[in-house]
């Protein structure tokens, strides 16, 4: 199988642990705001699907958050379509594959969006600040800005993923799930 699977209530500890800095990034905000806007529901949605969370947990999770900003009715009319059509159950039932990090640092995330790519989207000092909460420090740290600021946003997140797993990447990084299963192989092995 391409991807490890999560539940529920791994979910907070894989976050921490696994997530690459965007999904890292609009997790935190979901949890603290109860909300995201629809390029966030779609960039962090499509991965979550993509790491195994089934649609019945999906759909727990996104409710548990909505309901404390919109209250759970408005979530189950307004909300609760887009995760099931995410997972292919509503309208066309495509099935929806993950973003790739090339269509996420291509997106461009308005004021109040929290979804793209924070080495290309972040200003430095905000990129500076969320790599060290991931605990990267130092030469590495400084190494990644440099990459970010030269564009090279998939080598700066490659960097982070060896900083904070202490090993070489050398496949890099060009999607979050690739991200995650990599730290899973090397946290879970
Ligand atoms: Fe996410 Fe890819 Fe950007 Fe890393 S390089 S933060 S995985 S979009």
């Amino acid at each position: 199988k391409e991807f490890t699977e999560i539940s529920l209530k791994d979910i907070d500890q894989v976050a921490h642990s696994s997530f690459p800095l965007c999904m890292r990034h609009l997790f935190e905000k979901l949890r603290e705001n109860h909300h995201l806007k629809h390029g966030g529901r779609m960039q962090l949605g499509l991965f979550l699907k993509g790491v195994g969370l089934n649609l019945e947990d999906a759909l727990v999770f996104w409710k548990a958050e909505f309901s404390k900003k919109v209250g759970a009715e408005r979530f189950d009319k307004e909300y609760a379509y887009t995760v099931r059509h995410n997972y292919g159950k509503e309208g066309k039932r495509t099935d929806y594959t993950p973003y790739g990090c090339q269509k996420i640092i291509s997106s461009t995330p308005g004021v109040g969006d929290h979804h793209g790519c924070p080495y290309r989207h972040f200003s430095e000092d905000n990129l500076r600040a969320a790599l060290g909460k991931m605990g990267v420090s130092g030469r590495a740290l400084d190494d990644i800005i440099e990459k970010a600021r030269k564009q090279h946003y998939q080598l700066a997140c490659t960097l982070t993923f060896e900083a904070i797993h202490a090993t070489s990447c050398d496949s890099g990084i060009n999607h979050p799930n690739l991200y995650f299963s990599e730290s899973q192989k090397i946290l879970q092995p």
